[in-house]
């Protein structure tokens, strides 16, 4: 008992912050937080987050913090040790005491914190101190922001009356069962528009910020959509309320998932077409099954987060590449696209991975566990050494669904062996191993698969995709972009077609107005590279001609493979020529999608074997399946 509270009381007693925007535009949040007495403890640290969970990179959050004061209750500054970049030692002697700081917050992403007079955004790991030790502590956070401001959350509001509650001019309080909780709950406050909707036994909210041409019916529909396909394969949600903050902004930055809720940053006024809707249900789809893969099914390392420093995980593949996969499925089965269109994806996409120089250099595991210091930090040969975890994760997923139907007379596939994890491990919230993924699969599909882990997520061979699409009964056809079955019909084009020197060149903003074309990179053993270019060369001329980064690939494709061409270029400055021998390209088309190469019905048992992997992959024999959109 101390001051006439029981040690119970006193561990229940909560941490409460207070954020204040006093003067929006000078983009700074005034930040309170209160530590109730730890009478234990002589010195408390507290400490600054360097990264935030989903996003693997060392952000060092600190750098935005000004003004730190640490006082007793009474006003007076407590002694304190700055013990690294991001902790503190406070001499509290056990008593309660009184965190103020200030937080710049003008980085608009879904990772960062942003305040202007528009609007107010945080995700928690940028703006709140933790206290060591008591991170299962609950917490409170008062938020007093600018009349008519409106305030979106996933955390629940205080009754009133409650502790720290509703105060004159210091705003609504809201609940978290701790620190975990309270970063994983971004804020969006401000000017937004709120759209509500219920479906599969949950609230959801659309807090739709900024200026977008997309219609707001069409939006919820799809989100709609998603959210019943995602709790199909699950079998249910595991939450009552979920909380879209969607911002609309010029460009399109991208996802962060949370416990129940996402920001998702996209580019607001790229609704003119189908393909702005595509893209919104795409990023929502992938970022609503992180609510599942990740947040709840996760590696060890992946919560509780030690936000100090790296989490060093091999599963990047499984939580990104397999997510990014199954978004793709999920809007197919949602009826959000149709099957065409399911296979001009693939035959998109595939291509531009199967140009990746770097593919098949690093293992999957390892591409994962390197995050931190090579995928969020690309030098320039990055790409001729590695490849994205999402990327070649997404055709292993692709390629182990595929396996598994093969093995299960296209009955169950890469869903069933979530909803068979989440049976497992997830419902009573326990990690996830690569090795519970793999009893996974070889539960659902009735015999091993180490072979195919080893050989594609610990090995670095491609997935055998074209194999795999023909055992479901597709045609594959991949083919030479000059060749006459590539669908082109200009004869010239088909032609220029061939001609490469593997270089691929950025364009960079010239002051005459027209880009600079500059080498991004260049592929070992190409061309570009025998002839000694390399990183950075600006390229002025191609056999004389002067050329821009719209008009270089243009001036090369005048030369056919074999012939030699001059390019003249700088580098640090000074003029330089090379010779280039043109090469041929070894870029191939993929062709899924045409008239003459449909998916072939047959009587024959390989027929009605690759009838049942494709229907089952497509979802057709989903009793749930929506309608497609017409
Ligand atoms: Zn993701």
């Amino acid at each position: 008992m101390i001051a006439g509270k029981s040690r119970r009381q006193l561990e229940r007693e909560p941490i409460v912050y207070h954020v204040g925007m006093d003067d929006p535009e000078a983009h700074e949040f005034q930040i309170e937080m209160r530590v109730p007495a730890l009478p234990e403890r002589e010195a408390v640290e507290i400490a600054f987050a360097a990264w935030a969970p989903g996003s693997y990179m060392i952000r060092d959050f600190v750098r935005h913090v000004y003004g730190l004061e640490i006082v007793d209750e009474a006003g007076r500054a407590l002694g304190r040790d700055r013990l690294d970049k991001q902790r503190w030692r406070v001499a509290s002697g056990g008593a309660p005491f009184v965190v103020r700081y200030r937080v710049f917050a003008f980085e608009q992403t879904v990772r960062t914190s942003f305040l202007d007079g528009d609007h107010a955004y945080w995700n928690g790991t940028s703006l709140f101190f933790a206290v060591e030790g008591e991170t299962m502590r609950p917490c409170q956070v008062g938020v007093a922001a600018p009349a008519g401001w409106t305030i979106s959350t996933a955390l629940p509001r205080a009754g009133r009356g409650a502790h720290g509650g509703h105060g004159p001019g210091r705003g609504p309080t809201f609940l978290a069962a701790g620190y975990d909780e309270l970063v994983d709950s971004p804020f969006e406050v401000g000017t937004h528009r709120v759209l509500r909707f219920r479906t599969a036994g949950a609230d959801f909210e659309l807090a739709l910020f900024g200026r977008t041409n997309a219609v707001d019916t069409r939006l919820v529909d799809i989100l709609r959509r998603i959210v019943t396909t995602t709790a199909d394969i699950f079998g249910g949600l595991p939450f009552d309320r979920y909380v879209f903050i969607v911002h609309a902004l010029p460009v399109a930055t991208g996802g962060l998932e949370h416990h129940a809720s996402v920001t998702m940053d996209i580019a607001g006024l790229s609704f003119e077409d189908e393909k702005g809707y595509v893209r919104f249900a795409d990023l929502a789809a992938h970022e609503f099954f992180h609510a599942w893969n990740v947040k709840r099914l996760h590696d060890p390392v992946l919560g509780p987060f030690d936000y100090g420093r790296e989490s060093y995980t091999r599963l990047l593949w499984f939580h990104e590449g397999f997510t990014d996969y199954l978004a793709n499925v999920i809007i197919l089965w949602a009826g959000i696209i149709d099957e065409p269109a399911f296979w001009r994806w693939i035959s998109e996409d595939w291509p531009r991975y199967a140009g990746r120089p770097g593919r098949k250099e690093t293992p999957l595991s390892e591409l994962s566990f390197e995050a931190w210091i090579k995928q969020y930090k690309p030098a320039e040969n990055y790409f001729n050494n590695a490849v994205s975890y999402y990327e070649k994760g997404l055709w292993v997923g692709m390629a182990l669904d595929l396996e598994l139907r093969r093995a299960t007379g296209g009955r169950r596939g890469l869903p069933e062996l979530f909803r068979k994890l989440w049976d497992r491990a997830g419902r009573r919230e326990a990690a996830v191993t690569e090795a519970d993924v793999r009893a996974a699969a070889q539960a659902v599909g009735g015999r091993s698969f180490d072979a195919f882990f080893d050989r594609y997520v610990h090995g670095t061979d491609d997935p055998p995709l074209p194999a795999l699409w023909r055992q479901a009964g597709l045609a594959v056809k991949q083919v030479a972009p000059w060749s006459g079955e590539s669908g082109e019909s200009d004869p010239i084009k088909r032609a220029r077609a061939r001609s490469w020197i593997g270089a691929t060149v950025n364009g960079q903003a010239h002051a005459g107005g027209s880009e600079r074309a500059v080498v991004k990179n260049v592929l070992p053993g190409s061309p570009a590279a025998a002839a000694g270019l390399t990183f950075g060369d600006e390229i002025l001329a191609v056999g004389g001609d002067r050329v821009n980064a719209s008009t270089v690939g243009k001036r090369l494709s005048d030369h056919a493979p074999g012939q030699a061409v001059t390019v003249t270029y700088f580098r640090r400055d000074r003029l330089r020529e090379a010779r280039v021998v043109v090469g041929t390209s070894p870029d191939r088309k993929l062709m899924l999608d045409t008239p003459e190469i449909r998916p072939a019905r047959g009587s024959t048992s390989s027929a009605r074997a690759a009838d049942a992997i494709r229907a089952g992959w497509l979802g057709a024999r989903r009793p749930t399946r929506r309608a497609r959109r017409p």
